[in-house]
């Protein structure tokens, strides 16, 4: 973290810059730039099309306003009941625990980074729980940010120790980078904290196959031998990862890696991220090909945030293609159109135990 590339100058000393990437580093009201050393090291030195240094390199476009376009696409602020803590499904809460993270991607969603929205302090954590307390409908809470790994291991033992404390909730998920931005953050003793915690899910972002290095599957590696399942959540970004032969790579990379694909997300909608956004019909497409290609066990489910704050929506490619009494008519993943027999109750009365 203290070595983190953040200026033109030294980016410079590292890589051969394009146009686009100087001009971004040049235009001062664009989100702030920071790589951590190991990522800088898996980009192609002179190639701007990189997909690991698009993710992270500035560019002009990242301040231009697209349509459509929000500073706070998924209306986060407005289902905040106390600020840092997240409220829109009744089981589950998002704490934003921490401001900062390794990486600072150039498509992130919460690119706003704005101190008000973040859990502030000791006192901030005592006002989420006193919330907790009284909502005994949560059962499951997600460290996020920012990203919680940047927060040392006392800090981060305390507030999962606090949240563990509290007898209705079940299940703790920590959402970080750290494992494709820091490998080398996951280390035993980390580890040991978070296992101490358990059950606990650590969800990730590998979005692209070059990201799956030695180093960063024995930081998965570490976490799913001491018994923290893993989950990856991708997002899709034209001209990084927008490209059948690429998903199936990363689909098959992360399997072998114990690392399960969860979601694959259309781009949200937030300020500047035009040049990186894909129709929602190209998403549909990809999933629909790597069903057949790739092991049911890492296709993840295509997926968008309704903006304004109503929550995700799973967007599958058509399975059924018409139905009649008695049949429906299904589109295999060849493209054939076959025939299911649709026997049983047209009422769905199977849907209830039958009640004496
Ligand atoms: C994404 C998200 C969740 C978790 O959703 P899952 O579908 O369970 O992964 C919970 N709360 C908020 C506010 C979210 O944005």
């Amino acid at each position: 973290m203290a070595h983190r590339v953040r200026t033109l100058v030294d980016m410079e000393s590292q890589l051969t810059l394009s146009d686009g990437e100087r001009r971004g580093f040049a235009s001062s009201d664009l989100p702030a730039v920071a790589v951590t050393p190991y990522y800088l090291s898996l980009m192609d030195p002179r190639d701007a099309r990189c997909p690991i240094r698009q993710q992270a390199l500035p560019h002009p476009d990242d301040g231009r306003r697209g349509a459509g376009e929000r500073t706070d696409p998924l209306g986060e602020r407005g289902r905040m009941p106390v600020p840092g803590l997240i409220h829109r499904y009744p089981d589950r809460v998002v704490l934003l625990v921490a401001a900062d993270c390794p990486v600072l991607c150039r498509h992130c969603n919460r690119r706003r980074r704005s101190p008000d929205e973040l859990l502030g302090g000791s006192t901030g954590l005592d006002e989420a729980l006193r919330y907790l307390r009284g909502a005994p409908q949560v059962r499951e809470v997600i460290l996020s940010g920012g990203d919680p790994l940047t927060l040392d291991d006392a800090t981060l033992e305390r507030i999962l120790g606090r949240l563990r404390a509290i007898e209705h909730i079940e299940i703790l998920r920590v959402h970080t980078r750290a494992p494709v931005t820091c490998p080398m953050r996951i280390t035993d003793d980390l580890t040991r904290v978070l296992d101490a915690a358990r059950p606990l899910y650590v969800l990730t972002q590998f979005n692209h196959p070059r990201e799956v290095t030695p180093e960063a599957a024995a930081a998965c590696a570490r976490l799913v031998d001491a018994g923290l399942p893993m989950a990856n959540q991708s997002v899709l970004l034209r001209g990084i990862n927008s490209d059948i032969a690429i998903l199936t790579a990363l689909s098959r990379a992360l399997l072998r890696t114990r690392v399960r694909p969860y979601y694959l997300f259309q781009l949200d909608p937030v300020v500047g991220s035009e040049r990186f956004r894909t129709p929602v019909a190209a998403g549909l497409e990809l999933v629909a090909r790597l069903r057949g290609r790739v092991s049911g066990l890492s296709i993840p489910t295509f997926a968008l945030d309704a903006p304004g704050g109503f929550g995700k929506v799973a967007v599958a490619p058509q399975g059924i293609v018409s139905t009649s009494p008695g049949e429906v008519r299904v589109q295999t993943w060849q493209g054939e159109i076959v025939a299911y027999p649709d026997t049983g109750d047209a009422d769905l009365s199977c849907l209830e135990w039958p009640r004496k």
